[in-house]
C-alpha cells in the first residue's frame, strides 16, 4: 500500500495544503467528493495564476505593466462580486491582488523564460511510502541556480513549511538537485516569503511528510487539529459536521 490514504490516487500540494488548513475540508473535498461550494480564494486564486502563466509566456521585451493590467482585466472578468462577503471586499480585493500583482510580475519584465511553468510532476517519495503529483509554477533554472516561485492569495505559516518541504524534497528526489531558492509571494498582503532549503532541511522535510502521512490516515484525531478561527470564512461552513464530530458521533469515512 503506497499511502494510508488509498482512496486517492496521489497525494497532491493542494490536497496536502487543504489538510493543513483544515483536515475536515480535506476528508470533506478529496474522501467525501463533496462539491465544494464556490469560494473567491479560489476563484481569485485561479485568476492569478492564468494572469503569471500568460504574462511569462510573453517574450521579453514584450513585458509590460499595460500587458499585466490587460491580463488582470481579461481574467478578473470571470469573477462574480456576489461571492464575495460584500462590495468593500470585493472592491478591496481586487485593489490589493491586481496592485501587487504589478508590483511582483513587472519585477519579472527582464527575467528569463521560465524552464518550467506550472508544469505538473508525478514521483513516488519511496521513504514515506507516498505517490506525490505536484506543479511547479515558475522555475528559473541556470548553471548556478533553481529557484521556484509561487504567487498566492495568501498563505498561513503551516501552509508555507508544507509548500517549501514539498518542492525542496521533491526537486531533489525528481531532478537531483536541491532550489536555491523557494519564493512564495502573498498578493493579499504583498510579502515574499523567501526559504532556502538545505540537505539537512531535506531530511527536515522527509520526517515532516512522514508524519503527515500518518496524520491522514488517523481520523480520530480530526478535532485535534482544526482551527476555529477558519470556519467563518469556509466553504464548507454549511455543511460541516465539526460539532458533531466533536462529539464523538462515528464517522463514515473508512466505510
Ligand atoms: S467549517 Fe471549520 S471545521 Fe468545518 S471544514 Fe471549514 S474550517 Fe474546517
Amino acid at each position: 500500500m503506497k499511502s494510508q490514504l488509498n482512496v486517492m490516487k496521489y497525494l497532491t500540494v493542494e490536497n496536502l495544503r487543504e489538510y493543513v488548513t483544515c483536515p475536515y475540508k480535506f476528508y470533506y473535498e478529496y474522501i467525501e467528493k463533496k462539491n465544494r461550494p464556490m469560494d473567491w480564494r479560489h476563484m481569485v486564486q485561479q485568476v492569478i495564476n492564468q494572469v503569471v502563466y500568460s504574462y511569462f509566456q510573453i517574450s521579453i521585451g514584450q513585458r509590460s505593466a499595460t500587458k499585466i493590467l490587460g491580463l488582470v482585466e481579461r481574467y478578473w472578468s470571470n469573477i462574480s462580486p456576489q461571492i464575495f462577503d460584500s462590495r468593500i471586499q470585493y472592491y478591496t480585493v481586487t485593489a490589493q491582488i491586481t496592485d501587487y500583482l504589478m508590483q511582483n510580475l513587472t519585477a519579472e519584465q527582464d527575467s528569463a523564460p521560465p524552464l518550467f511553468l506550472f508544469e505538473k510532476f508525478t514521483s513516488t517519495i519511496q521513504e514515506i511510502d507516498m505517490d506525490l503529483s505536484l506543479t511547479i509554477d515558475v522555475a528559473e533554472w541556470s548553471d548556478s541556480s533553481f529557484v521556484v516561485k509561487k504567487y498566492l492569495v495568501d498563505a498561513e505559516t503551516d501552509m508555507l513549511m508544507l509548500y517549501n518541504y514539498l518542492i525542496a524534497v521533491f526537486s531533489k528526489k525528481v531532478f537531483n538537485k536541491i532550489p536555491t531558492r523557494i519564493e512564495v509571494t502573498t498578493l493579499l498582503d504583498g510579502k515574499k516569503h523567501t526559504y532556502f532549503p538545505t540537505s539537512e532541511k531535506i531530511d527536515e522535510g522527509i520526517r515532516y511528510l512522514e508524519l503527515m502521512n500518518q496524520m491522514l490516515g488517523d481520523f480520530s484525531r480530526l478535532n485535534e487539529v482544526y482551527n476555529e478561527d477558519d470556519c467563518i470564512t469556509c466553504p464548507f461552513e454549511q455543511v460541516c459536521k465539526r460539532d458533531a464530530r466533536n462529539e464523538n458521533e462515528p464517522t463514515t469515512y473508512y466505510s
